[in-house]
């Protein structure tokens, strides 16, 4: 387990994180382990046994499951034990979202309830609204959604229209609009609602069901997870008590960003789970399917997808859970029944919102690779429903979209680094860093602020490269770090992973700061220096790692690690 407190969030991109202050997968505790494995069993016994149903949209199912989940302690992992929860951590719920993640409809049902729909209530609401609505929502009895997007908002989630006029006995509000994409709607009691106070004060309420006025579209025709549910929150003249205000008037942007944060951390720790049971089910398809004679896992190609699968896979994981780990140093002690929990819960969710959304893109990305060579790997029955990779691939590709379209939290990573030099809680001057993915990445966003000034937001393509190459240094040095905590064949295999993936950063790298350096006029000395410090080494044989990853994935059919 860490010892030592984490870089505050964004830092890691001017220091070099301490060995001891970063969290992996190897530091769990035996507890959380079980409340893992705990998932991973209802995710086999009560889940997996399903998934035709689920897949034929049996929206009754998937209610009755996800009560059952609640039932089995898995809807109220992370809520505080005053409020009906078990009151554990970012990295037990990370690992439980990681055993959800194959069967991705109730992934998402589960993600939707337990993260984006709960939060804003636990994070902002008042001690009397959360122990009206928490412990419902933490057993299971009711389950909840989070409608934030619109017809003519989903990215520009503050441009709403929906409406809220408070009654002039101050003693409830109205509220009118309709809200789009709302998952788990057909099933839910409880919705956290986003609304504009007299037109412009964004606000959150919390909407019950049965509240006269509140109606559903039908359900959407969707590609992918096909058993959740997803349809419109149609509010007409809908009242609610005053009491259901969540936070300030005008200040429903925390919540709904702070759960938004939470969100993409949380799907991209799904992605996890996900992408290793896609890493098993290739593995064991390209040993038993043979062409020329062979299987084909003894090609090359299949072999070079299996290892680069593998190399970012682990860089990932080693990200996520590192992630999980700086949140916890922010989230614990939290008194969540004080008077002043919503401020502490509002610096702890807005702290690590950089990291949260590199692991956002760089999950999201590499799930959708990794399930687009899952089917080619299975060739023309990849391509069909009787092996599980179509699904997958169709399931995932949500993630892109969801909760920040990558498009948005891109600039995110780059806008939140800035904004925090500005406000003089980050330097991005004093670099301590031997990161050459680092400082290529700081170098490029100096030339970048220097060149372009006011107008740096219209450069939306330069800031996503800077942002990719400064995402790679983030997951390269958690997975680096994570190399002294493995042992033997396992810890030789860790190596392997790192040396490919830093291999493919910076090649990625090279690229994309070619591009920036060109946009910024860059004089030659500087390209030229900045290039060659970027390059890969030339040194590093990559299609050797890869093949050298893939034999092992082979051999044990699964993620190595
Ligand atoms: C299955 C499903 C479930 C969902 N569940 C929920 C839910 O439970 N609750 C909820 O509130 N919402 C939910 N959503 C909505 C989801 O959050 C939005 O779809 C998402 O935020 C994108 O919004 P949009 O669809 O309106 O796309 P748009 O915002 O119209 O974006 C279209 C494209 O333009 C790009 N774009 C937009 N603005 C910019 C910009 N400034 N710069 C560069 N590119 C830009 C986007 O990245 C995207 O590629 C769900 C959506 C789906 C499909």
């Amino acid at each position: 387990m860490s010892n030592l407190a984490p870089l505050p969030g964004g830092a890691f991109l001017v220091n070099d994180a301490p060995p001891e202050s970063v969290f992996s997968p190897e530091d769990f505790t035996a507890e959380a382990r079980l409340m893992g494995r705990s998932a991973e069993d209802f995710l086999k016994k009560e889940v997996l046994p399903h998934v035709e149903r689920i897949e034929a949209h049996d929206l009754d199912l998937m209610a009755t499951l996800m009560h059952k989940a609640g039932e089995a302690g898995l809807l109220g992992a992370e809520v505080p034990e005053a409020y009906g929860g078990f009151g554990l951590d970012n990295r037990t719920g990370a690992l439980i979202a990681e055993k959800l993640n194959w069967q991705q409809s109730f992934a998402l049902s589960h993600e939707a309830h337990t993260v984006i729909a709960t939060l804003p209530l636990m994070f902002f609401g008042s001690h009397a609204l959360k122990s009206k609505y928490l412990p419902k929502l933490a057993s299971g009895e009711w389950i909840g959604s989070f409608a934030l997007s619109e017809t003519g908002s989903g990215s520009d989630a503050l441009g709403a229209q929906t409406r809220a006029q408070l009654s002039e006995d101050g003693k409830h509000w109205t509220l009118n609009g309709t809200k789009m994409w709302i998952t788990n709607t057909a099933f839910a009691q409880l919705f956290s609602v986003f609304a504009k106070v007299d037109g412009d004060k964004f606000s959150c309420f919390m909407v019950e069901r049965d509240t006269p006025g509140v109606s559903f579209g039908k359900e959407e025709h969707k590609l992918g997870m096909k058993g959740t549910s997803t349809r419109q929150v149609i509010l007409e003249n809908v009242q609610v008590p005053y009491e259901n205000l969540v936070g300030d008037v005008g200040k429903g942007h925390y919540a709904a960003f702070c759960a938004l944060n939470m969100g993409r951390f949380k799907l991209e720790a799904g992605a996890v789970g996900g992408i290793k049971e896609t890493l098993a089910v290739c593995a064991a398809y390209a040993n038993q399917r043979k062409q020329f004679n062979r299987s084909i896992g003894s090609f090359g190609m299949i072999q070079a997808k299996l290892g680069s699968i593998c190399a970012r896979l682990f860089a990932l994981e080693s990200a996520v859970y590192r992630l999980a780990g700086e949140l916890d140093s922010v989230f614990e002690g939290i008194d969540a029944t004080a008077d002043d929990a919503a401020k502490h819960y509002h610096h702890a969710a807005e702290e690590y919102a950089i990291e949260c959304s590199i692991v956002k893109v760089i999950g999201s990305e590499l799930y959708s690779w990794a399930t687009d060579e899952a089917i080619q790997i299975h060739g023309g029955y990849g391509y069909t429903e009787e092996f599980p990779v179509a699904r997958a691939w169709r399931d995932q590709r949500l993630l892109r979209i969801g909760e920040g379209a990558n498009e948005i939290v891109r600039p995110i990573i780059i806008n939140t680094l800035l904004r925090r030099a500005k406000q003089g809680r980050l330097s991005l001057e004093a670099q301590a860093t031997n990161c050459t993915l680092k400082r290529s990445g700081l170098r490029l966003l100096h030339l970048l602020t220097e060149h372009f000034g006011a107008s740096l937001a219209e450069e939306q393509e330069a800031l996503g490269a800077v942002s990719d190459i400064i995402s790679s240094a983030y997951c390269h040095e958690s997975m680096a770090l994570r190399i002294r905590k493995l042992k033997g064949v396992v810890q030789e295999t860790a190596r392997l992973c790192t040396a490919l993936y830093l291999h493919e950063s910076q090649t990625a790298g090279v690229a994309l700061a070619q591009q920036v350096l060109t946009r910024c006029h860059a004089d030659q000395a500087s390209t030229t220096s900045l290039l060659a410090e970027l390059s890969p080494s030339c040194a590093t044989d990559a299609i050797a790692l890869r093949r050298q990853l893939a034999a092992t994935v082979l051999a044990g059919e699964r993620y190595p690690f």
